[in-house]
């Protein structure tokens, strides 16, 4: 295209459109606009923008776009072909604490570890995003609900037993999790909030512990 530019003449831009994949399926698209000149960049570019669409800077995990998108695929997976899935909501245990003590610095660092953690537990098509803040959800297709518990009670364990280390300080921290199964009638909201809710009890009976609802 041909812009106006403030000097009065015309500016070639080019503008180039690609669509945005979650799990095969086109959800959007990233157009990236560049001056003539710079054209060279574009491709680099393009690659970095759906990056920044899709995933978290911090962690490199999927974010919440990401995660709401990937959710509504499972459930309509679900209903359409009765493939079943689990969830987990996991929270950091006083994560505040962590920042108010090293700062948010470390604190970002501890979140990085706990999302290496966390991929390291999981299985290879299963699927774990940053939810926000110190949260994340997983996502876990095919999985019976025994298996759920397991896998929920197996990163539960890594988390508690990994370290970052900091001069003499050894900095440890733990995760609540909850964690349901899809239900016939469930949409994003009532399960999300039925994992939240198992969440809730694990904060309430004392943390570091998986609820299964
Ligand atoms: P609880 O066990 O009840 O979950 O306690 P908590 O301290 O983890 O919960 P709270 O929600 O009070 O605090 C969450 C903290 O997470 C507060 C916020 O500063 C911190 N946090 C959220 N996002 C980030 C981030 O990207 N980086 C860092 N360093 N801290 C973050
Ligand atoms: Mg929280
Ligand atoms: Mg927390």
């Amino acid at each position: 295209v041909y812009l106006h530019h403030k000097s009065g003449h015309r500016l070639r831009v080019d503008v180039k459109i690609r669509p945005l994949y979650i799990d095969g399926e086109i959800v959007g698209a990233t157009e990236v606009f560049s001056s003539a000149v710079m054209s060279d960049c574009s491709e680099i570019n393009m690659k970095e923008m759906e990056r920044l669409a899709l995933f978290d800077q911090l962690t490199q995990l999927p974010n919440r776009r990401y995660i709401d998108t990937f959710l509504e695929n499972q459930i309509r997976d679900y209903q359409s072909l009765g493939i079943p899935f689990g969830v987990m909501m996991l929270d950091l245990d006083f994560f505040k604490r962590v920042n108010d003590t090293y700062g948010h610095n470390v604190g970002d660092m501890v979140l990085k570890m706990v999302a290496g953690t966390f991929q390291g537990a999981m299985r290879k098509n299963d699927f774990i995003g940053r939810w926000g803040g110190e949260e994340f959800v997983a996502i876990l297709r095919g999985v019976t609900h025994l298996e759920l518990r397991m896998i929920a009670e197996k990163v539960c364990r890594l988390v508690a037993q990994s370290s970052l280390t900091r001069g003499a300080d050894c900095l440890r921290v733990t995760v609540s999790i909850g964690s349901t199964m899809v239900q016939p009638t469930d949409n994003p909201f009532t399960l999300i909030q039925r994992a939240d809710k198992a969440l809730y009890t694990s904060k309430h009976e004392g943390r570091n512990r998986v609820t299964v609802l």
